[in-house]
């Protein structure tokens, strides 16, 4: 088992697997950007496969595929099925913007990845459009829907609401995910990187006592997934609601995960700056011991906590290139 400094057991490892993305959302990518990491920086899919044997080793039972967007990395699946066979593996999961969905979703199922969350802030396309930058709705739907048909154990669907973009399609998602028997999970924009921070300034707890009494919520204290977000459930239990407020409610005392970009840094907490680079480790030709040795060292250098609220402007890093 990974434990760190403040005794939380780390067993959940977030891949990012490019932090290149098809889509610009107004909170995340800014237009024209050029940061970009170079190929030659990469970890390939087996070097990428390779540590997360080691986690495996070191007791982690859940990994999540995300990026930038993973469909754009060829050869995903193949990956997962990797994962799938590391023993103790109990979850694999993805994060997608859906617009690649439909080519991929059932091989992803095959290879393994049981759940999935589809980014999707509106379903007004010009809405969609105007945050993502795309054209993208018509696609995103599809993807979703031959993602329902795939079978994958349970499908979220991430919004991140915006004061004056989107906040008022709250109901409209709710519907949306109701007739689906998809989880609408809410997300507070955080302040990563100049697009994150200028939108940084929506607490869902407003936004919470307004579903709540729209919908008869009441909370739900089990798990669902092992992630951040806390639940409500209309009575009838045919709508779910997720709550992630990392601003109004940080949950820092409970995170379970590091995540591993698609350079191979080891990102100890989404909101600070330290990390290890495993690569270098990887491409001296380290054996697994010496990788399960600086995995374990660097969960030690794991922070207690983020500082998005009192220093918004810390992180300059934008979410794609950490894997959100
Ligand atoms: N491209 C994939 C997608 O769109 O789902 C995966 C990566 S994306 C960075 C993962 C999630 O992070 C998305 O649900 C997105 O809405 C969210 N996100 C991006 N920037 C954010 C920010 N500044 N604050 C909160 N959530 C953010």
């Amino acid at each position: 088992m990974l434990t760190d400094t403040f005794g939380r057991t780390i067993d959940y490892l977030r891949i990012s697997v490019t932090d290149r993305c098809d889509l610009r959302c107004t909170y995340c990518l800014p237009q024209g950007f050029k940061g970009f990491a170079v190929p030659k920086d990469w970890l390939t899919l087996e070097e990428t496969a390779r540590i997360a044997a080691a986690f495996a080793r070191l007791g982690t039972k859940r990994f999540r595929l995300t990026g930038g967007e993973p469909l754009l990395r060829k050869g995903l699946a193949d990956l997962a099925a990797d994962i799938a066979r590391c023993e103790g593996v109990e979850d694999i999961s993805l994060t997608t913007n859906g617009t690649q969905l439909a080519k991929h979703a059932r091989a992803l199922r095959e290879a393994g990845v049981r759940r999935l969350n589809i980014s999707l802030d509106s379903l007004r396309g010009d809405c969609v459009k105007q945050i993502t930058g795309a054209d993208c709705l018509p696609q995103v739907l599809e993807g979703i829907e031959t993602a329902k048909a795939a079978g994958f154990e349970r499908i979220k669907i991430n919004m991140v609401p915006l004061k004056g973009i989107n906040d008022a399609d709250l109901d409209d998602m709710a519907a949306f995910c109701i007739r689906h028997g998809f989880i609408l999970n809410l997300i507070e924009a955080m302040p990563m990187g100049s697009t994150g921070q200028e939108h940084a300034n929506v607490s869902l707890q407003p936004v919470l006592a307004q579903l709540q009494q729209k919908f008869g919520l009441i909370p739900f204290e089990g798990s669902i997934g092992g992630g951040p977000a806390r639940y409500w459930k209309s009575a009838d239990s045919s709508f779910t609601l997720g709550l992630i407020t990392p601003m109004s409610r940080h949950f820092c005392a409970t995170c379970n995960r590091v995540r591993l970009s698609a350079t191979g840094n080891l990102h100890l907490c989404l909101g600070q700056e330290d990390k290890v680079a495993l690569r270098p480790l990887l491409r001296d030709g380290c054996t697994d011991a010496e990788l399960e040795t600086a995995i374990r060292e660097a969960v030690m250098r794991k922070p207690e906590k983020h500082e998005f609220v009192e220093n918004p402007k810390k992180i300059i890093r934008v979410m794609a290139a950490t894997g959100g």
